[in-house]
């Protein structure tokens, strides 16, 4: 049996892998997780998908301990702004579009739409959203059917369980130190041992595999299986091992990011349950509503746009209240090492790969691969097939979300500046115009969105094709011949609903209020 794991690194990604792997294996598993006290962890990555409920549910945490200790708050979609022009929004909310004899309302929308805004006739969300309300009543239970359906069917699946069968219809924000800070304890208790301290080498064995990591205080650390978890360095799968980087640059430029984390009276300024991503220059700002403060920053170009004009421009739109936050300015690198499992190392989170948070991708890209190596955990023999399945699923899913944020440059109507020009004209991945060019006639479908994975359903796929407004789509000819009374009647319906919804769920900020 092979079952000592070390973990290096100390973020996000390194608790939450050792929190998963204890509550999936418990006792029959070693694990050790160093990190540096020096090297800090990259301090951002607050924003979710909504998958990562089934995290929390896997781990035995409800939310009423987890939330408050983490200043956590819902999300209920993207609200993407200033995309198409200014002034504009619109919302990529948790909520599965339904279908009307075969056709996504929103292709009914398309032909004969109530009004000028699919998101609000198609979801009931987008209306929630705007009033500022929580998904759940004061009492903790979540607004009504249909929407919570299968809600029940999902406890205690993985996130691979529950592929396709229901959407939840939220997520989550909250602050990642203090997550880590919880799941530290989580893990600890359970009995991972926790080391302080900095790595300094990494020793190989005569085949080229990890034997143990050499550390500044703790002598050398072994194990079978190591967990590179230190962040953009990949100390252990790109460093030692020198497995290489396979870079997404060429299609999505941004490569950098200044933070802020701005105090707020959040009772007064009231929680929006969404992340915000506004459109700038040269990038977007995002803002993320938490208990006590606003988590934001602005994701750009180098190529575009200096540092030091990035933060003044994220200064001005915070205002006043940034005036003493400190900055944390960011290089990312973005791409996926070729393989993230190489002989007895594993990378998982900024290590295994990055897309900018354009949709909140990153914890879900560490959720997943968590999921993935628990499923495919290696015997004695270390049966390649395992490693294999490992590569392929990681690869699959971030090259499935690169194709899907590159959508969103290429969807995007704004052109008013250098950079908003050039997203027009930079290279799409492999595949994606074709299958643009056949989502013009034809909204998209699971046969045409590549590759078709749980965290990215084709509604995702309608919602940014409509909302950004610089690709003109066509409803299906189909629909012309079609009778259109079951689709008014699901409109008037999802009309009705929000209605009663605005009318009786509480706001977010009082439901969170009460929890603490
Ligand atoms: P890090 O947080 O960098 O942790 C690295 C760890 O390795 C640290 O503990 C460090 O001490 C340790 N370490 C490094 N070197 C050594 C050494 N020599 N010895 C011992 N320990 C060492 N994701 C989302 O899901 N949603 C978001 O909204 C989101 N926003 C983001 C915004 C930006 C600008 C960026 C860059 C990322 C964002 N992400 C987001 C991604 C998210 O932040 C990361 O996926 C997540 O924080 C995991 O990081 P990590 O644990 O892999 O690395």
């Amino acid at each position: 049996m092979l079952n000592r794991v070390v973990i290096v690194g100390g973020g996000t990604a390194g608790w939450m892998t050792a929190s998963y792997l204890k509550a999936a294996f418990g006792d029959r598993i070693d694990i050790t997780l160093v990190e540096s006290g020096k090297v800090g962890t990259i301090g951002v990555g607050e924003a979710t998908f909504s998958d990562i409920r089934h995290f929390f549910e896997f781990l035995g945490l409800k939310e009423e301990d987890w939330m408050p200790a983490c200043n956590a708050t819902y999300k209920l979609a993207v609200r993407f702004e200033n995309w198409r022009e200014p002034g504009h929004y619109f919302y990529h909310p948790f909520e599965q579009m339904r279908s009307v004899n075969g056709h996504p309302l929103a292709d009914w929308w398309l032909q004969d739409g109530p009004t000028d805004r699919f998101d609000k006739d198609c979801f009931v969300m987008a209306s929630v959203i705007d009033a500022g309300l929580s998904p759940r009543r004061l009492d903790g239970t979540l607004l009504d059917q249909p929407f919570d359906e299968g809600a029940g069917e999902m406890q205690g699946l993985t996130m691979s369980e529950h592929q396709g069968k229901t959407q939840f219809p939220y997520a989550y924000h909250f602050e990642a130190a203090l997550l880590a800070k919880y799941l530290t304890a989580y893990a600890v208790e359970r009995g991972v041992t926790h080391v302080v301290d900095d790595v300094t080498d990494v020793a190989l064995d005569e085949r080229g595999w990890i034997s143990g990591v050499r550390t500044a205080g703790h002598g050398e650390l072994t194990g079978d299986l190591f967990v590179d978890c230190t962040g953009f360095r990949g100390l252990l799968l790109n460093k030692a091992l020198g497995e290489p980087f396979v870079s997404y640059q060429d299609t999505l430029p941004n490569d950098s990011a200044v933070a802020l984390q701005v105090p707020m009276d959040m009772e007064e300024r009231g929680i929006r349950p969404c992340t915000t991503a506004t459109a700038q220059d040269a990038g977007w700002i995002w803002t993320i509503p938490l208990m006590g403060r606003v988590g934001t920053g602005y994701v750009y170009a180098r190529d575009y746009l200096s540092p030091e004009e990035a933060e003044r421009t994220l200064r001005a739109f915070v205002g006043p209240a940034a005036a003493d936050v400190e900055a944390n300015h960011i290089r990312m690198r973005i791409g996926r090492s070729r393989d993230s499992w190489v002989r007895n190392c594993v990378a998982v989170g900024l290590s295994s790969g990055f897309v900018e948070p354009l949709e909140s991708t990153g914890i879900f890209f560490i959720h997943h691969a968590i999921e993935q190596l628990a499923k495919n955990f290696p015997g004695a023999d270390w049966d390649p097939t395992h490693r294999d399945r490992y590569n392929d699923a990681v690869a699959h899913v971030m090259d499935g979300v690169r194709e899907f944020l590159v959508l969103h440059y290429a969807a995007a109507k704004r052109s008013d500046t250098r950079y908003w020009r050039d997203a027009k004209t930079r290279p799409v991945p492999d595949g994606l115009a074709a299958r643009i060019e056949r989502w013009r006639t034809q909204l998209p479908d699971s046969e045409t969105v590549f590759p078709y994975y749980h965290g990215l359903p084709p509604y995702s796929y309608m919602c940014v094709l409509l909302g950004m407004g610089g690709i003109e789509v066509k409803p299906s000819p189909a629909l012309a011949l079609a009778d259109p009374a079951a689709a008014r009647r699901e409109f008037d319906a999802i009309r009705e609903k929000t209605r009663h919804l605005t009318a009786t769920l509480p706001r977010a900020y009082d439901y969170f209020s009460r929890l603490r």
